[in-house]
C-alpha cells in the first residue's frame, strides 16, 4: 500500500443515479487483461492479506484494490487507553501508505453492497460519490458493528467503543462532565454528572470501565470542589461472569480488582432504559447518569446483508477456505464472517471475533485467492487459540497466554508486551512506548480537547451503520450501469 497508488478519474457519467466513473490506476496500469481483487476493509484482516498479496503476487500477476474509510488500520485492543488518554489517538492509528514501494491502488470509501452475480461492489467515496468497481476475486473483511438490542433510548443515548472517534469522543465527555460537576451548585447534577454506566462484560466492556475509572480517580484530584466519594462506575453484565472466554478464576480476579477500585460491578443485569439523564437497569434501579458506554459485544458490517447470502448470526456463512459456496472467487473472513474452528473440532463451532483469528485468516485468505489465480487448491484455515490479555490500567491486569493464568505485573507484562509486538510499525511502536512511559512518569492529564464538541454522538453517527443499500437496490444500481453501456 503505497503512495505510488495515486488515484486519477475517468470520464464522468451517470447512470440511473450510478456514477459511473470508476477510479482508474494511473501510470498506464493495463488493468484488461490482468485480473481485479478487491479487498474491502483496512482492519487486521484486510491488511494482513494486502500485504501478503504485494509481497507474493508478482506485479503483472494481478491489480490490487484496497476499499477503506479511514486511511489507516485502528489498532482496536488498545482503544480504551484512547478513552482514557493513556495513549493518543494517532498512536494506533497506523498509516495505510507507509512505505514507497507498495503498489495497491486504496479507494478512500466506504463499500455499501455487493453484487455477487454481476461481480460489482458499489462504494460509497469518501466524498459521497458513488462508484461501481467491477472485481475478479473480492475479499470481505468489513468488520462488525456495536450489536444493540431494541431497548428504549439506547440507539440515541448510547456510546460505543468501535472506533477511534468514539474513543476520543468518549474521553472529552468523561472530563467534561468533571467539568461540568464541578461548576454546578445543584447536589443533584453534580450526583448524575459523576455516575458513569458500561455494558458489557467482555474484554472491551472491562478493560474501557477499568481504564477510565483510573482517569477519573486521578482527574478528581484536581478538582478541590469535587467529593471524590460521588464519582461512581457501574459494569454491568446479563452474564453470570465478566470475561468467561478466561475462565472461573481469572474472572473472579478482575472482579475482585475492580471492586477494590470502586467500581460496582452487576452480574445478571441489563438495561430496561435508556434516556439523557438516567438509564434503568432490569434489576429495577435507575441510576442518574449523564454516561452510558455500551460494549455488550459486536455484530457482522451490514455490507454483509446487502449480497444477499446464507449468515450465521449475522456473519457471512463461508467454508473453512473462507470461500462463499457457489460464488467463485468470493471470499471473507474476520468478525464479519463465520470461519469455521477447525482447531476446536466440534460440530458447528465457528472462530470468534478475535484480531488474532481476524490477522492469520488474513494470510491465509491471501495465499488462498493466490491459489485460486493460478488454478491450485486452496487450504482450510486453522489455528488454536493464544489465549487472551487483559490490561486493566497501572500495575492491574489478568492474561491467558497459552493458558497460563497470570496477575498483576507478569500478566501486564505479557499484555502490553503482547500488543506492543503486534503493532505493525516501529513509529507505531515508538509512539505508544513513549506514551506509556510518559503517562509512568507524568501520570494522566485531563485536557478536553473540544474536537468534536457540539457534534452528533450517537452510534450510528460514528459507525455509519445507516449507510448501506438494500440487496434490490445494489442490484438496481448495477443493472442501470449495465443499460448504459454501449
Ligand atoms: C475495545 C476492543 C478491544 C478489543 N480487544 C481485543 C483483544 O485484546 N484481543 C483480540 O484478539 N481482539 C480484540 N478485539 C477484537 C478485535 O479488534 C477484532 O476481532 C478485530 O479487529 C477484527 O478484525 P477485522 O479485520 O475483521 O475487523 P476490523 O479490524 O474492525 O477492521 C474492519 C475494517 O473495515 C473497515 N470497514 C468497515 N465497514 C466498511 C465498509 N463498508 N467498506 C470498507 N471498509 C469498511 C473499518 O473501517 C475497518 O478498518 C477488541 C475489540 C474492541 C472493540
Amino acid at each position: 500500500m503505497g503512495s505510488e497508488s495515486e488515484l486519477v478519474r475517468g470520464d464522468p457519467g451517470q447512470a440511473n443515479g450510478v456514477e459511473s466513473d470508476r477510479l482508474e490506476p494511473q501510470k498506464g496500469m493495463n488493468t484488461v487483461t490482468r485480473p481485479r481483487i478487491l479487498v474491502v476493509g483496512a482492519g487486521f484482516a484486510g491488511v494482513e492479506c494486502v500485504q501478503r498479496l504485494e509481497r507474493k503476487l508478482a506485479p503483472d500477476e494481478a491489480d490490487v484494490t484496497l476499499v477503506t474509510p479511514f486511511a489507516y488500520q485502528l489498532y482496536l485492543p488498545l482503544l480504551p487507553q484512547v478513552a482514557s488518554g493513556v495513549l493518543t489517538p494517532q498512536s494506533i492509528a497506523i498509516s495505510l501508505r507507509r512505505s514507497r514501494k507498495y503498489r495497491t491502488r486504496i479507494l478512500p470509501g466506504g463499500a455499501i453492497g455487493v453484487d455477487l452475480k454481476a461481480k460489482v461492489c458499489v462504494v460509497r467515496t469518501i466524498t459521497d460519490k458513488i462508484v461501481n468497481e467491477h472485481y475478479d476475486y473480492i475479499v470481505l473483511a468489513p468488520g462488525s458493528v456495536t450489536r444493540t438490542f431494541d431497548i428504549p433510548g439506547l440507539t440515541d443515548n448510547a456510546f460505543g467503543m468501535k472506533t477511534l472517534a468514539e474513543a476520543a469522543y468518549i474521553r472529552d465527555h468523561v472530563i467534561s462532565q468533571l467539568d461540568l460537576a464541578d461548576a454546578s451548585d445543584d447536589p443533584a447534577e453534580r450526583a448524575a454528572r459523576l455516575q458513569f454506566v458500561v455494558v458489557g462484560g467482555g474484554y472491551a466492556g472491562t478493560e474501557t470501565a477499568a481504564c477510565l475509572q483510573r482517569l477519573t480517580h486521578a482527574a478528581v484530584q484536581r478538582y478541590p470542589r469535587l467529593d471524590p466519594g460521588l464519582i461512581k462506575w457501574h459494569l454491568i453484565d446479563i452474564a453470570p461472569r465478566l470475561m468467561p472466554e478466561l475462565g472461573e478464576k481469572l474472572g473472579r480476579s478482575a472482579q475482585e480488582i475492580l471492586k477494590r477500585r470502586g467500581v460496582d460491578v452487576s452480574l445478571g443485569v441489563s438495561i430496561d432504559k435508556a434516556g439523557p439523564e438516567e438509564v434503568t437497569f432490569t434489576d429495577g434501579r435507575v441510576v442518574p447518569t449523564h454516561t452510558l458506554i455500551w460494549t455488550a459485544g459486536v455484530v457482522a458490517s451490514p455490507l454483509i446483508g446487502t449480497l444477499g447470502a446464507e449468515t450465521v448470526k449475522g456473519r457471512l456463512a463461508v467454508t473453512a477456505e473462507m470461500c462463499l459456496p457457489g460464488h467463485d472467487g468470493v471470499f471473507a473472513l474476520g468478525d464479519s464472517a463465520a470461519v469455521p474452528d477447525l482447531a476446536k473440532g466440534q460440530e458447528g463451532a465457528v472462530c470468534p471475533p478475535t484480531a488474532q483469528h481476524a490477522m492469520r485468516q488474513g494470510r491465509k485468505v491471501a495465499d488462498n485467492v493466490m491459489a485460486a489465480l493460478r488454478g491450485q487448491p486452496l487450504q482450510p484455515y486453522k489455528h488454536k487459540d493464544l489465549g487472551l490479555v487483559v490490561d486493566l490500567g497501572g500495575k492491574d491486569a489478568v492474561s491467558k497466554p497459552l493458558g497460563v493464568e497470570l496477575r498483576g505485573l507478569p500478566a501486564q507484562a505479557v499484555a502490553r508486551g503482547y500488543h506492543w509486538s503486534a503493532l505493525r510499525t516501529n513509529v507505531a511502536k515508538t509512539r505508544v512506548m513513549t506514551n506509556w512511559l510518559l503517562n509512568a512518569v507524568a501520570g494522566d492529564d485531563f485536557v478536553r480537547t473540544g474536537f468534536q464538541a457540539r457534534k452528533p454522538a450517537t452510534l450510528k453517527d460514528f459507525e455509519f451503520t445507516d449507510t448501506y443499500l438494500t440487496p434490490e437496490q445494489v442490484r438496481a444500481r448495477v443493472a442501470g450501469e449495465a443499460l448504459d453501456q454501449p
